[in-house]
């Protein structure tokens, strides 16, 4: 059976037991990108703390069914397009690659499936259907259709507003034939230049809000799945929206464990397109790499926002240089001197660890564990009499404690040129030949290998 995790739920608004629907699995879901743009730095944070989740579930013991959706639908889409005077498609296709390119480069487990919205109108417009016939949703004179907010008993219940409150802030836009403010659509009739389908409800496209619980149903044939997730700001209206179309179609709350992710901010506002304080995801990895831009999001809880500065990102680079190093004086240890490291696990130390991330994903405390195991590395590391089962032990457990929280370092190469350097720093040492062991040592430490 797999191990225990507590986790943060929106909904009932406390850290809960995770209780998964099927035994023994887990299936997921995030809201991804509109593929009209590069992805900001703020964007990949909700992908680096799922990627986290998956991994501590599957350490757990848990079969994990992750996937994330691609808007391909989208106003802002369709205006790029006529903008570079491109299909809809290419426009989508390219930034899909570039996101995915970002995805690898950060060492994202690749997901198990990345629905697109355009391959499941058909889907759409039954299950908007299905809504109106409910009598849940209504059309309008020119054939859009809305949901009824008035009409779901359950609103707000996820981002804790209260309509009243909602209404008297909000207005209905000139142009749209709403019943009610709040109300929003499900399906929009357009004779626009922009990609539009022709269906049972018009020839138009879907709102924003319908795709994922679509995709949701869809892919994983049930109404109801373990964890729904994405950043604070789809919290509301967007998750909400999806809540009380679930609650309308089949009666469920879309996800028992509903998560989201704290903001990227830059100088005291959060990271975003519209306010133009952005750094691309590809370029803060180009300059810092994707260990330290994971090391940047890891330290922080993440509920919590958390602030780019030049300050944070040097701690994350010298943390994950402390990392890189102790790795390869372990990989060099292991290629020069022949040895060859057993399989000796500290198992009490990482299930300290994994209990610590099973905890709501507390990385803080299980980078007190991880702190603890490598200062004893790195004194077996120094100590010419440590036996090979203490070094063993030591180098899985660290490697193992890396790799759940999705670092990736090249592996050392050692050349038959280091290892004779190698064999002639010993034998100079051994010659008390000390003049000449200083520069070879001097030599190995630059390539780091020692
Ligand atoms: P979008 O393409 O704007 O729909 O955003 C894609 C994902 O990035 C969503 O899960 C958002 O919640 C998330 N996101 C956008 N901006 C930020 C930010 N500054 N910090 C954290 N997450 C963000
Ligand atoms: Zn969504």
């Amino acid at each position: 059976m797999p191990g225990k995790i507590r986790l943060y739920d929106t909904y009932q608004a406390k850290v809960v037991d995770f209780v998964p629907i099927v035994a023994g699995e887990v299936s997921i879901y995030y809201c991804g990108p509109t593929v009209y743009n590069y992805a900001h730095l703020g964007n990949i944070r909700p992908v680096l703390v799922f990627d986290l989740l998956g991994r501590v579930l599957r350490e757990l013991g848990y079969k994990v069914h992750m996937i994330s959706n691609y808007t391909d639908i989208d106003d802002k889409i369709i205006n790029k397009a006529l903008e570079e005077k491109k299909s809809e498609k290419e426009v989508s296709d390219f930034y899909i690659a570039a996101y995915e390119k970002v995805l690898s480069q950060l060492n994202i487990i690749p997901l198990e499936y990345h629905p697109r919205v355009s391959n499941y109108i058909p889907q759409i417009v039954d299950f908007i259907s299905a809504i109106v016939d409910k009598g849940l949703a209504y059309k309008t004179a020119s054939g859009d259709v809305y949901f009824s907010v008035k009409d779901d008993p359950f609103y707000g219940s996820l981002s804790k507003t209260k309509i009243d409150d909602l209404i008297s802030g909000s207005r209905v836009e000139i142009g749209e034939e709403k019943k009610s403010p709040l109300d929003f659509a499900l399906w929009k009739n357009t004779s626009d230049q922009g990609i539009k389908f022709d269906s049972s409800l018009g020839k138009g496209r879907p709102g924003w809000h319908t795709e994922c619980v679509v995709m949701i149903n869809s892919y994983f044939k049930k109404p109801l799945i373990d964890i729904h997730g994405g950043g604070f700001d789809l919290k509301f209206p967007h998750h909400e929206n999806e809540m009380a179309q679930s609650w309308a179609y089949d009666g469920t709350r879309l996800a028992n464990t509903w998560m989201h992710v704290g903001f990227l901010n830059m100088n005291g506002e959060k990271m975003s397109k519209s306010l133009g304080n952005i750094v691309m995801a590809q370029e803060a990895i180009d300059k810092f790499g994707g260990n330290v831009i994971r090391d940047f999001y890891l330290t922080t809880y993440y509920r919590s926002p958390v602030n780019f500065t030049q300050e944070a990102i040097e701690t994350a680079t010298s943390e994950v240089d402390k990392y890189e190093r102790l790795m390869k004086k372990f990989e060099a240890k292991e290629g020069l001197e022949g040895i060859v490291f057993t399989s000796a696990f500290d198992q009490e130390s990482f299930d300290k660890f994994l209990s610590f991330l099973a905890d709501d994903l507390n990385v803080a405390n299980a980078l007190t564990v991880l702190a603890e195991v490598m200062k004893n590395a790195n004194n077996l590391l120094r100590n010419p009499r440590s036996s090979l089962d203490d070094l063993s032990k030591a180098f899985n457990t660290y490697k193992k404690m890396l790799e759940v929280l999705g670092f990736k370092f090249e592996p050392l190469l050692i050349s038959s040129q280091d290892k004779e350097t190698y064999a002639s720093y010993l034998q100079a040492r051994a010659d008390k030949d000390f003049k000449r062991s200083d520069e070879l040592r001097q030599l190995l430490i630059a390539k780091g290998l020692m």
